[in-house]
């Protein structure tokens, strides 16, 4: 059996960081991999998850197995967060929770589900889109194909070639949509732009399925999540993955949520129980920590003011990134117009350097970007933005 296995391929960006982990440069940049670190370069501990798991030492209590679609109160906290607390689905229980792993976990449930009620939809997804998406779907069982999103010309989003697809795609159809912060271009698009595919969405019967991987990172907790408010209120059917991956900075809590948008409370129940049966067949009810120190910062007003000037602080050093990135370069490369970077939302920039570019950057500076140009915005620092503007003034 074993023996005639093939190596599988390598993750794309995985393999950046085994490779930029083997450079001995001093001076090398990461700005391949997904994650936001400080102004001197490290992973932070948010202070309201310090004080959150503190709170939970002094009441540490027993394991037993959580309920199968999680803590309780961590799904209504994903609930009103997502949909807005006073909003009509929270209100009419027609949004029903579960607490995933993470938000691939998320991807993963809703996947699962959607292939034992739409067995013969097709899911689509932007061009191009978070490299995990299309195997998620594929590995579920669905034929993924794209629909055009960004426009290397403009560096913004070719949105008539979207909503044309859109338009011209059987109704019925997975339609997975970047609720803010696009990963991988940064380009979002603007809000008439998401009424016109809400639009399509409702008239043509597609289902929308909105991943919200960085609420809180774009332009704030609010105006981030309004796009699955706005689908929300349209009536139908309606998924919505999250992470709390990168706004609470635990990436390795795996902490997550679906949410799934039914037309009546009714209905939503008959859609829990099937979403249990997924989750019990997948990894039978979700871990603890991760949930419950989410749950216990959302909930306290004290932690959840906290957390939200922390997100803020977040969101704010990557814009100041981003306009020290496009002023740097401004000065050092003025035959190239970097200004699109600023317009760019989230922890990601299509920088549109090309492969070569990319190429010589790892080779001669040890910087690491992804080959497709994509760099991490939050990866920049004060201390190494002037080396990694000086490296991309040569090569380019
Ligand atoms: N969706 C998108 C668009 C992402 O960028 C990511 C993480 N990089 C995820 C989902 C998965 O999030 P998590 O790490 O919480 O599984």
């Amino acid at each position: 059996l074993l023996n005639a296995i093939e190596m599988a391929p390598r993750d794309p960006i995985l393999g950046i960081t085994e490779a930029f982990n083997a450079d001995k440069n001093p001076n090398k940049i990461n700005l391949g991999v997904g994650v936001y670190n400080d102004d001197n370069g490290k992973l932070p501990l948010l202070e309201c998850v310090r004080k959150a798991e503190a709170q939970l030492m002094e009441k540490l209590s027993p394991r037993g197995y959580l309920p199968i679609d999680g803590l309780a109160a961590y799904d209504k906290a994903v609930q009103e967060l997502v949909f807005g607390a006073d909003s009509a689905v929270v209100k009419d229980k027609r949004a029903v929770t579960a607490q995933a792993i993470g938000g691939t976990g998320a991807l993963k449930l809703g996947a699962d589900f959607l292939k034992r009620f739409a067995p013969n939809a097709q899911v689509w997804i932007s061009d191009p889109s978070w490299e995990n998406h299309r195997a998620l779907f594929e590995s579920a069982g669905f034929t993924v194909n794209n629909y055009p999103y960004y426009d290397a010309a403009t560096r913004g989003v070719n949105f008539a070639g979207m909503l044309d697809t859109l338009k011209s795609i059987p109704s019925g159809s997975i339609v997975l949509l970047h609720a803010c912060c696009h990963n991988p271009t940064g380009a979002d698009l603007s809000d008439a732009q998401w009424l016109e595919v809400l639009n399509v969405v409702t008239t043509r019967g597609l289902i929308p399925f909105l991943d919200m991987a960085y609420q809180g990172f774009g332009d704030g907790i609010e105006s981030d999540g309004k796009v699955v408010r706005q689908f929300a209120e349209a009536g139908g059917a309606v998924f919505v993955s999250n992470s709390f991956s990168k706004s609470f900075s635990l990436y390795g809590e795996r902490v997550g949520a679906l949410s799934i948008v039914s037309s009546n409370a009714e209905e939503a129940a008959r859609v829990l129980s099937q979403l249990k049966r997924v989750i019990r067949t997948n990894y039978s009810n979700p871990p603890i920590h991760g949930g419950q120190v989410v749950a216990t910062a959302l909930a306290s007003p004290e932690l959840r003011a906290l957390w939200e000037e922390e997100l803020a602080g977040m969101r704010v050093r990557i814009r100041e990134m981003r306009q020290a990135f496009v002023q740097k370069l401004k000065e050092q490369a003025p035959a190239h117009n970097f200004d699109f970077v600023t317009a760019q939302r989230g922890m990601f920039s299509y920088s549109g350097l090309t492969k070569a570019q990319v190429d010589r950057l790892r080779d001669e500076f040890s910087i690491y970007a992804v080959d497709t140009g994509r760099i991490c915005v939050a990866a920049l620092n004060t201390k190494n933005i002037d080396y990694v503007i000086a490296a991309i003034a040569k090569v380019l």
